[in-house]
């Protein structure tokens, strides 16, 4: 047995993706980024996040993630030393300095924690860190190609009234037991049902589905997805009929098309719902529409805000 004695430094046997977080006022190369195992934001799932994302050298939409990560601050009742536009530079920084052109970046405000660990939240300082990663997707290139198949699961999602879903949260495991439940039945993701037996949302995704030349979404117990209301507004531009209801599985299974939103991928195809096909079985036109329109607001000035990278070392 090895001699029972405290280490001086601690040496980390895991590998992390390339990128830079911010903690504590420094930026650090990912593999550096640690938190202590006494933050609420790990014991307790206390915590709120956002995740927005850069392509080809600029992020995308960042005021409305900004928007919802603060509105989501404030419900929680935590304060964190930075404005949004301090936010917007620190992530701005942190991108900058890790030179990807396309990246996952994500801001996060756990409870943190107390010197004498109390469990009275209010006596937590709350700590805000942020990191950005290579950019990642939900759907991989053959599934964006000829869509995922869907597994919708028995698992319910978290009631909105238990954890606020407006709130973006790391409230995973019922999201994380309905993949594991779609992998079981033969399906590649989940799409998980409200204490209604409505369809919710899945694992980092919002649903929508179309029938004829309506386009639907589910309206309660779901994240008010950023790519989810990049959706409404490019319907809008595109005069599609587009609106947040209550949608069924049995509308799902009878759709002529269903595709799913994440930041994490944009707009990707769903094909095959519980072992049957979804209208003809291939990648819908309605689908194909958004997508091409989704990518095309990523090369729009509005839209978009670029990094400044530092140059380049010789
Ligand atoms: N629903 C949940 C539970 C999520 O975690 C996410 C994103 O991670 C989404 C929906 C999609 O939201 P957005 O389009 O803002 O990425």
């Amino acid at each position: 047995m090895a001699l029972l004695q405290l280490s001086n430094e601690y040496k980390d046997p895991h590998n992390y993706p390339k990128g830079v977080a911010y903690m504590d006022g420094q930026y650090l190369d990912m593999s550096k980024a640690k938190l202590s195992i006494l933050d609420y934001g790990f014991l307790h799932s206390d915590a709120t996040y956002d995740v927005v994302h850069v392509w080809q050298g600029a992020f995308f939409r960042l005021d409305l993630y900004l928007e919802r990560f603060f509105s989501g601050l404030e419900k929680i009742h935590m304060t964190m030393p930075y404005s949004k536009e301090e936010v917007a530079e620190i992530l701005h920084n942190c991108v900058a300095l890790s030179g990807h052109k396309n990246a996952y970046v994500e801001m996060i405000c756990t409870r943190g924690n107390s010197p004498d660990f109390s469990r009275d939240p209010r006596d937590s300082i709350n700590r805000f860190m942020a990191f950005a990663v290579p950019f990642g997707s939900v759907a991989n290139q053959d599934q964006m190609k000829n869509g995922l198949h869907a597994i919708i699961s028995s698992i319910v999602r978290i009631p909105p009234n238990s954890v606020d879903s407006k709130v973006k949260n790391y409230h995973w495991l019922d999201l994380v037991t309905g993949l594991y439940d779609a992998y079981e039945k033969g399906g590649e993701t989940a799409i998980l049902l409200d204490s209604e037996g409505n369809i919710a949302e899945g694992p980092g995704f919002n649903v929508f589905c179309v029938k004829g030349k309506i386009i639907t979404t589910p309206e309660k117990g779901v994240l008010p997805g950023i790519t989810r209301r990049t959706v409404f507004d490019l319907c809008d531009e595109l005069h599609i009929s587009c609106c947040a209801t209550e949608v069924t599985p049995t509308d799902l299974r009878n759709a002529d098309e269903v595709f799913i939103t994440s930041t994490a991928g944009g707009i990707m195809p769903i094909t095959k719902i519980d072992h049957n096909v979804i209208g003809s079985g291939t990648t819908g036109p309605i689908f194909q529409l958004l997508k091409s329109a989704y990518w095309e607001k990523h090369k729009n000035s509005d839209w978009c805000l670029p990094i400044h990278y530092p140059p380049a070392k010789i």
